[in-house]
């Protein structure tokens, strides 16, 4: 089989071959149409394993601790990178990204008594920046980029419109997903299963600054050790936290596989795409 995007130009491929070799009524062979394409790298042909991926960022994933910088450019221009290396083997991207570099609700509540729901909406507000800074990031680099946000706000963003949202994935761009759910007392971890659900996401692939998940906190004990494969099941009965228990129990309940690995790892988002060993797959 070709790439999805050489089979799409097959019209015009037809007309140029003026007919080309049938195999039966109205259907050219593959094989005299690879005679005719530019030169691709062998990895082009690699198949992806989820041809449609929600990547959850969060947003201390995004944070630069040296410098304490909220965003940090070399994050973005990575990522950025990662995603360009995706475009040739033809997976769907959505982005959900979160706002804890900036705000979080329950943070606030704590730190300044800040009320809840005013904590999260501006939790949620803080996405919006981040959402707008890979964005920007993004399309410097040649991606087609939309942003969707789950509070409306028109001048800066598309509302979140789950058929124009599929629509633009269909299409080759990178919908970042904005704004949460738009509802507090949420995450965005529930912003990103929730989405993954909506969109018929193959795989939530969850960035974080660890490189997995561990049976215990890996900051605090040397011996802790990392899972490369855990059911649903026993995630949720070891208490392991590969999200809050909302958003893991949104992906138990539609068998959703969920890939928790480290931003900090280059090429680990392709590898994740083609099915290979990073981190670790909860499935
Ligand atoms: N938030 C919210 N509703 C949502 C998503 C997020 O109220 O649907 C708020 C909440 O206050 C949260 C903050 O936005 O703490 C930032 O999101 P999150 O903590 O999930 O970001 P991350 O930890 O991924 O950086």
């Amino acid at each position: 089989m070709l790439p999805l995007h050489h089979r799409t130009d097959r019209g015009s491929l037809k007309s140029f071959l003026g007919g080309g070799v049938k195999r039966d009524k109205g259907m050219i062979d593959d094989r005299v149409l690879l005679v005719h394409l530019p030169y691709m790298p062998a990895t082009s042909y690699k198949k992806p394993k989820y041809r449609r991926i929600v990547l959850k960022i969060s947003g201390e994933a995004l944070r630069n601790d040296a410098t304490g910088q909220a965003i940090d450019s070399d994050v973005l221009d990575r990522l950025a990178e990662e995603l360009k290396s995706l475009r040739a083997i033809g997976t769907q991207v959505a982005l959900v990204v979160g706002g804890g570099n900036i705000f979080r609700g329950l943070a606030g509540a704590r730190s300044n008594g800040t009320d809840r729901t005013t904590g999260d909406n501006m939790g949620m507000l803080a996405t919006v920046i981040n959402g707008l800074a890979l964005m920007d990031r993004l399309e410097k680099s040649g991606l087609e980029v939309r942003v969707m946000t789950a509070i409306p706000m028109d001048r800066i963003a598309e509302p979140f419109i789950q058929r124009r949202a599929t629509r633009h994935l269909e299409r080759g761009r990178i919908v970042i997903f904005v704004a949460g759910t738009g509802n507090p007392y949420c995450t965005t971890d529930y912003a990103a299963a929730l989405r993954a659900n909506e969109m018929g996401a193959d795989a939530i692939l969850k960035a974080t600054k660890v490189d997995g998940v561990y049976d215990k906190d890996p900051m605090k004990h040397k011996d802790a050790k990392r899972y490369v494969k855990v059911s649903h099941a026993e995630a949720l009965t070891k208490r392991l936290g590969v999200m809050d228990a909302e958003a893991f129990s949104l992906c138990e309940a539609n068998k959703l596989p969920i890939i928790v690995f480290s931003m900090a790892e280059r090429g680990a988002i392709k590898k994740a795409v083609l099915g290979q060993s990073i981190g670790t797959l909860v499935v």
